[in-house]
């Protein structure tokens, strides 16, 4: 049993349903391997073992994840549990209440444990704009994790968690997975509650989990997906059982590549690896069709104008005045606005607010916001007309595999280059998912390469299908960084 956290949610439940192993045996265990791994990974912010044994003495074994402990980004509502946002501005903040994912993953007998490491407010590709200091990628620790949800995806990689829970506004769930060589899917806007989650950008937000397996991805769907009167913007849909259709390969399955994600800037190990799985896709019977994404050259300036303006509204609530950080001894009420919002807000979060305001304002909201709510709509009509040909699109996660920490940090254009390839999908609203498909060799280490499967919206199901072929006939999910496996 020392070897406990290697295993994946799927393994884990089968000994904790056969009583091999107790829910306090599990988080006294994830506990050891936290205390030996994370001080070289720093994925997570915060963590409450005591309560976290309470909550496991009291797990029932019987449920879909009884006893599970999962790991949680620190932007995602845990009622009287620290919620910074890997910000200043809330430091010492709790929250009052559970988001709706949290509710939903202790009704399925889980355990919220620990909280990870993100990009303050989630705005980043890096998990550097934390204020509590960058996470390390497990495989190179001069690497970053990617972002925003590095810790998320760290400690799952790491084998510090069974899994975790992220967010992804523009990628920050695939492409930390990628960087990090986990499983990290985005559900269809609307598809997963977001009450409770911090708001960045609430037209593109949707909370996700990071994963070992693509099964244990499925799992954690089940139990958060679904409508909540809490949230207006949540699918009246049926929530189907995921892990039904896994196994039922890619033969005649119809898979789109996309023209516009093969092209210069994109690393050529990484777009080795891409094409490698394309055949190892046709191998197993699918379908490969090229297909055209035409505005996806808009995307990024797109995104870059609707989410800090989005953002920017959003993060007007952080004024010091009910909860978090307070500027000490203002003169007047608007000095404790601006000293509170200057002194608690970091770099990368005040370029949102005053590119976002910038955008809104009288006289240029017809040039930018409204002009790139038009091209919204053209990205989301490219995905439409593509799905109407093929079952899935299958490319690259990043065009990059994970870069070295402070490499980008003073060049914001360059980190947003980071999402070139995942924030189209939020913009379209559809889900998707990035698996490892490899690995790139960067100075003598080995740097894992995310695939990425975009399904239309709600086809959730069948994006997990055709993630599970590949997994299922691969191995690169077994991997396991060597930084970290030798000091548990
Ligand atoms: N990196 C992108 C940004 O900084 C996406 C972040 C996210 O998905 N939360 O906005």
């Amino acid at each position: 049993m020392d070897q406990i956290f290697t295993l994946d949610v799927h393994g884990l439940r089968s000994k904790l349903a056969a009583h091999e192993v107790s829910p306090v045996e599990v988080v006294r265990a994830l506990a050891r391997r936290i205390e030996a791994v994370d001080p070289a990974v720093r994925g997570y912010l915060s963590i409450d073992l005591e309560r976290a044994i309470g909550e496991a003495e009291a797990a029932d074994v019987t449920k879909p994840l009884g006893g599970v402990p999962i790991a949680i980004k620190d932007v995602i509502s845990v009622r009287g549990a620290p919620c910074t946002c890997g910000s200043r501005i809330l430091a010492g903040y709790r929250a009052p209440y559970d988001a709706t994912v949290i509710a939903r993953l202790r009704a399925a007998g889980a355990i919220p444990f620990g909280r990870t490491n993100m990009d303050e407010f989630a705005m980043g590709s890096s998990t550097e704009n934390s204020a509590f200091g960058p996470t390390h990628n497990p495989y190179d620790p001069a690497r970053t994790p990617g972002g925003s949800s590095g810790g998320s995806a760290a400690v799952v990689a790491a084998d510090e968690a069974f899994a975790a829970l992220g967010s992804d506004t523009g990628g920050s769930i695939r492409q930390p997975a990628a960087f990090c060589g986990c499983v990290g899917f985005k559900p269809t806007y609307g598809r997963v509650s977001r009450y409770g989650l911090v708001a960045f950008a609430s037209s593109l937000d949707q909370i996700g989990p990071f994963t070992k397996t693509v099964r244990d991805a499925a799992l954690l769907l089940n139990a958060i997906a679904g409508v909540d009167p809490c949230d207006s913007t949540s699918l009246d849909e049926p929530v189907p059982d995921f892990t039904t259709n896994l196994d039922r390969g890619v033969k005649g399955v119809r898979l789109g590549l996309p023209r516009e994600y093969f092209v210069s800037g994109l690393d050529p190990q990484v777009e080795r690896a891409v094409r490698q799985a394309v055949e190892h896709y046709a191998k197993l019977g699918a379908e490969i069709v090229e297909v055209s994404l035409p505005h996806t050259e808009y995307a990024l300036s797109t995104y870059y104008i609707i989410a800090p303006a989005e953002a920017s509204a959003n993060l007007a609530r952080f004024d010091g005045v009910r909860y978090g950080y307070r500027a000490e001894q203002p003169g007047d009420l608007l000095e404790h606005y601006g000293r509170t919002r200057e002194e608690g807000f970091g770099a990368e979060v005040k370029r949102r607010i005053i590119l976002g305001t910038y955008a809104l304002s009288s006289g240029y909201y017809d040039a930018y916001y409204l002009k790139a709510q038009k091209a919204r709509t053209l990205i989301r009509d490219d995905f439409s007309r593509a799905f109407r040909r093929v079952d899935a699109i299958v490319c690259p996660t990043s065009p990059t595999p994970a870069f070295k920490l402070g490499e980008r940090a003073n060049d914001p254009l360059s980190m947003y280059l980071a999402d070139v390839f995942t924030l189209a999908a939020n913009m379209a609203g559809i889900c998707g998912v990035s698996i490892p498909c490899g690995f790139a060799e960067a100075e003598g280490k080995l740097l894992p390469i995310g695939l990425q499967i975009l399904g239309n919206s709600l086809e959730e199901g069948r994006v997990l299908q055709v993630a599970n072929a590949y997994e299922q006939t691969t191995d690169w999910h077994k991997r396991r960084p060597q930084s970290v496996t030798g000091n548990a």
